[in-house]
């Protein structure tokens, strides 16, 4: 083998020919009725700019961005008519959207102008608006800004929306007021416009919090029919904060806001609400006085917000006779029997039966873990067992009888890595939770959740996989070992692909998913991917009680499932658009590979293709996947001469495993622990190899 220099082009991937793929989202139907999509590639060679930091890269002379090469490649795909291919076209560059900043500053003085004239009398200052008086004072900050009103006007003008913020002018600038100090009297139990003859009025601090500040209004309760207060305030939309006695209420619209803000960005209610009284008075100094711990609101109107949109608010047993598990939102993508599957699906020969397999991911979380805060008896859930979490009740009845077991052990690696994290449980109720979630679609699955003890046990993630498939099973057969309850015949478990690697190699091949049938390029991974949207809530869900924290997590969940399954019409075509061509690429090559090898050496293939079957019926057959321990190590493999064949083998080996950490390391967002010690690791290994390589060079 001739030796080559260290500025070889063996392994630099950096000139390597670089494809994207974009998807114009065309599709529809044609007016023969066939279904028709788009498909859009294109081809840039545009090599990436040397990475100081990658080892890997050598001698890469750097490359000017400002100016991409584009080379258009037009595919044609024979076996599939109905897709088109295009090039791309670039985006015409405008400097308004690409530095918006720059076109702005030339407005500045002109913008700031006009926020001062809103804070002073502006062009309307001559007249009221509604009755033409001199010199009207009022101004609402709710309504359209401008107009200036007397104060008959603006009181008449908000006698339908007493939660508006009122300023009035005090000769030398805009002063805060309210509705409230105006005399505004909201009537309740009444059509607009009519008075209560026997009126009740309302604690003189009844105070109402909507999205702009916390306003106290003077409200007259109805007493022509006897109806309570809290139905009087609930029929104008406004959220009673205790249903005896009400002074302060919520509006269902602020309660909606709250509950978006804090699930999209975990905002918590405290803060919320905090800010919500500096909206009302930025300085602080006028006690409001005002209640505002009211994020127990936000759950209980969530709760019935979920009961209401699965359909339970005419329930004739009421909200206690929600089913278990009938607030969770199920993934459509996934099969349900009489929803989503053909009539006789039960009945396809066992080749296609892949068809309707339900794969689904399982998964602990040691950050989502909770403290010993208040208790079950005080703090119950409002929804126990109705979604997400398993039902409290029964599970603790079965964690009873185990508490001595010990954790999983398993044949992965880093299990030392993982007791170091589980191992601190004192002051906490769970170390954790574990949950189940569709691996395809990650939408969490109905009553698939449930808290962790102590680290990852057998008991816990047992009753939480298979709790409500096998109910009468579990209620019958509760004493069996766990183990066993598993093995049911049409369950096959696998190890997720990003783990696989960590376990023994005895593990690789018969839980590997590269070598199920039918389960297509599932990575298993999925739940592990949910975990991002939950670990944000960990930090206030630790510090909560039982029942607050399952009831939070739950509706967490359901938020999470409603965005995933709204996307999933578009994310499934824009996979099927990349899947179809790359499936028909593959054939192909497949069928060239395998026609060569039959080619060479007929008997062979039928032979590895007899073991194969053979050990795919029984697992206990020596693995047909595992390449036989060679007695050859590389170190002496370099002292021998090394077959041209070998070496390039290694080469390309090399080739493979940087690409595949590179496309790794860019896809992390966040790594976690485990995560990059496995990187680490395996970068070393890397340039153990690179070394080696280069030495046969
Ligand atoms: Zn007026
Ligand atoms: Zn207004
Ligand atoms: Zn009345
Ligand atoms: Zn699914």
């Amino acid at each position: 083998m001739p030796k080559v220099t260290a500025t070889s082009k063996l392994y630099n991937h950096n000139e390597r020919l670089t494809v994207s793929h974009q998807i114009s989202s065309s599709s529809g139907s044609t007016s023969t009725g066939r279904r028709h999509a788009t498909y859009t590639t294109t081809s840039i060679n545009v090599p990436n700019a040397p990475d100081p930091d990658n080892a890997m890269d050598v001698n890469v002379p750097y490359f000017d961005h400002s100016e991409p090469r584009t080379e258009v490649r037009q595919e044609v795909i024979a076996e599939l008519p109905s897709v088109t291919v295009n090039a791309k076209q670039w985006a015409k560059r405008y400097e308004n959207s690409d530095v918006p900043l720059n076109t702005w500053k030339e407005f500045h003085d002109e913008y700031l102008d006009e926020c001062m004239i809103l804070e002073g009398r502006g062009k309307f200052f001559k007249q009221c608006a509604g009755c033409n008086k001199a010199f009207p004072q009022y101004q609402c900050k709710d309504c359209i800004h401008g107009p200036l009103w007397c104060k008959d006007c603006i009181v008449l003008r908000h006698d339908q929306s007493p939660l508006h913020q009122i300023e009035m002018w005090n000769s030398l600038f805009f002063q805060k007021t309210s509705l409230h100090e105006l005399g505004l009297r909201v009537q309740l139990g009444h059509t607009v416009g009519r008075r209560c003859s026997t009126a009740e009025r309302g604690h003189v601090d009844f105070a109402v919090i909507d999205s702009n500040g916390i306003h106290k209004v003077n409200v007259n309760f109805c007493r022509c029919h006897g109806l309570p207060h809290r139905h009087q305030l609930l029929r104008i939309g406004w959220w009673p904060a205790t249903p005896l006695q009400p002074q302060t209420c919520t509006t269902m619209e602020v309660l909606k806001h709250f509950h978006l803000l804090n699930l999209q960005g975990k905002v918590p209610g405290y803060s919320f609400f905090r800010a919500l009284e500096f909206q009302t008075d930025n300085t602080g100094l006028s006690a409001s006085g005002t209640n505002t711990g009211s994020s127990n609101d936000t759950d209980i109107s969530q709760l019935h917000a979920m009961v209401k949109r699965a359909g339970h608010a005419f329930d004739p047993g009421g909200i206690s006779a929600t089913a278990p598990g009938s607030l969770a939102i199920p993934c459509r993508a996934c099969p349900i029997p009489n929803i989503n599957l053909p009539p006789g699906w039960e009945n396809v020969p066992p080749a296609q039966a892949w068809l309707y397999m339900l794969i689904v991911g399982m998964d602990t979380n040691f950050r989502m873990m909770s403290r010993l805060r208040s208790s079950i008896f005080k703090d119950p859930s409002l929804a126990p067992g109705w979604a997400y979490f398993v039902d409290n009740g029964p599970y603790a009845e079965f964690i009873k009888e185990y508490v001595d077991m010990e954790e999983i052990r398993t044949c992965v690696g880093f299990q030392a890595l993982l007791n170091m994290l589980t191992k601190k449980s004192r002051g906490l109720r769970a170390t954790g939770m574990g949950a189940v979630s569709c691996a395809r679609h990650q939408l969490f699955r109905a009553l698939r959740m449930g808290d962790l003890q102590k680290g990852e046990r057998q008991c816990n993630m047992d009753y939480i996989f298979a709790s409500s498939w096998f109910t009468n099973f579990w209620s019958r057969e509760k004493l069996l070992p766990p183990h066993l309850l598993l093995a049911f015949p049409n369950v096959q478990a696998k190890v997720p692909k990003f783990h696989l690697s960590s376990h023994v190699e005895s593990c690789h091949a018969p839980y590997s998913l590269g070598y199920t049938l039918g389960v297509g390029r599932t990575d298993g991974e999925g739940v592990e991917r949910n975990w991002d949207g939950l670990n944000g809530q960990g930090p206030s869900t630790k510090e909560m009680g039982p029942g607050n924290q399952w009831d939070t997590l739950d509706d967490c969940c359901g938020h999470a499932n409603w965005r995933k399954i709204v996307g999933l019409g578009n994310l499934l075509l824009k996979r099927m658009l990349l899947a179809l061509p790359e499936a028909l690429r593959l054939r192909k090559d497949f069928v060239v590979f395998d026609e060569c090898l039959r080619d060479e050496d007929n008997s062979q293939v039928v032979q590895w293709e007899a073991e194969v079957a053979a050990w795919v019926e029984d697992k206990s057959l020596p693995d047909p996947y595992r390449v036989p321990p060679s007695d050859v190590t590389l170190a002496q493999s370099v002292a021998h001469d090394v077959s041209p064949g070998a070496f390039l083998s290694l080469g390309m080996d090399i080739q493979g495993q940087q690409e595949s950490m590179r496309r790794e390391v860019k896809g992390l967002s966040r790594q976690t622990v485990l995560q990059t010690a496995s990187l680490v690791e395996r970068r070393t290994t890397l340039l153990k190899r690179i070394q080696c390589f280069r030495d046969i060079q």
